[in-house]
């Protein structure tokens, strides 16, 4: 089953807030965001008209969510996958070098192969695939060996495998390049990259931009607040099962490009992974609390 979940970005006086938290107490998360599921319409009503009374400047953004149960209903979701929690990014090389406190991975390009420590080899054998905290482009997928075999015969489109390093295990230079191609490390690899390849055609729009982080030397976005969520036109996105999406359009500041990257999943994969009760598969959000995130797609009927 999917809903609609809507979210409020509030500001008001510490006193009117903590009556608003206690009046709606069921629709306040722990970090303080006020949602209402579609099947809430009448506390939503009743939150607007407290926001109206109160003079409290409420802004209302709606995400898709598939709760986990029933049909699945969309053609598309976003991959939310567990992380490594831990930040080594050797190799890739970066190509900006702005962004002040931060970094920037706009143009970061993968040079050699992952290396998978013993702790992320803990971490696959439990939950079959993760995701590194950094880069955040490319965004870097790893998965068992098990949860390859089982993609490929599926014929998923839009990936690739390539075979990770195993720490302690001796490579020549050629082995750990990114592009080389080995028999010998495809055969004997646990673990492997799972390449998203697909750039998705189109770029998703968030009405306005009202507020962003971006990197003082190129330019790219990293944390954007827009006056809508993401809508896809359908022809934004291609039938690949596997694409990423880094850009988006806005309607007052044209288009825009992220530092991050996005992965969008066909039904079909996110059917595979829930069938195969994939254990890497995370909560989307918890504020507001979102399971699988659908791509909303506006012109869809
Ligand atoms: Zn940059």
């Amino acid at each position: 089953m999917e809903r609609q979940v809507a979210y409020y970005m509030v500001e008001c006086e510490r006193p009117v807030w903590k009556s608003l938290c206690e009046k709606f107490k069921s629709n306040v998360t722990g970090l303080g965001v006020p949602f209402f599921r579609q099947c809430e319409a009448v506390a939503e009503q009743e939150f607007v008209r407290f926001c109206e009374t109160n003079n409290i400047a409420a802004r209302r953004k709606v995400l898709l969510e598939y709760t986990g149960r029933g049909t699945l209903e969309s053609a598309y979701y976003y991959l939310s996958v567990r992380d490594t929690g831990e930040y080594a990014q050797d190799f890739i090389e970066l190509r900006c070098g702005g962004a002040g406190p931060g970094m920037c991975w706009n143009g970061a390009k993968q040079v050699r192969k992952v290396t998978v420590t013993d702790g992320m080899a803990r971490m696959l054998d439990a939950n079959e695939i993760v995701v590194k905290n950094y880069p955040i482009f490319p965004r870097t997928y790893v998965v068992t060996s098990r949860l390859v075999e089982r993609m490929l015969s599926l014929h998923f489109r839009g990936i690739a495998f390539i075979p990770c390093l195993q720490q302690g295990s001796d490579y020549s230079e050629d082995e750990r390049s990114f592009d080389f191609e080995s028999d010998r490390l495809s055969a004997a690899a646990k673990y492997f990259q799972m390449v998203i390849r697909e750039r998705a055609p189109g770029k998703p729009s968030i009405g306005n931009l009202l507020d962003a982080s971006a990197c003082p030397r190129c330019g790219s976005l990293n944390v954007v607040d827009g006056s809508t969520e993401d809508e896809f036109q359908s022809s934004d996105l291609s039938d690949a099962d596997f694409q990423w999406v880094a850009d988006i359009s806005t309607t007052n500041k044209g288009p825009q490009h992220l530092m991050g990257q996005i992965a969008i999943i066909s039904q079909r994969a996110l059917r595979f992974f829930l069938d195969g009760r994939i254990r890497g598969l995370k909560q989307y959000l918890t504020a507001p609390p979102i399971k699988y995130r659908a791509a909303q797609i506006v012109d869809a009927h």
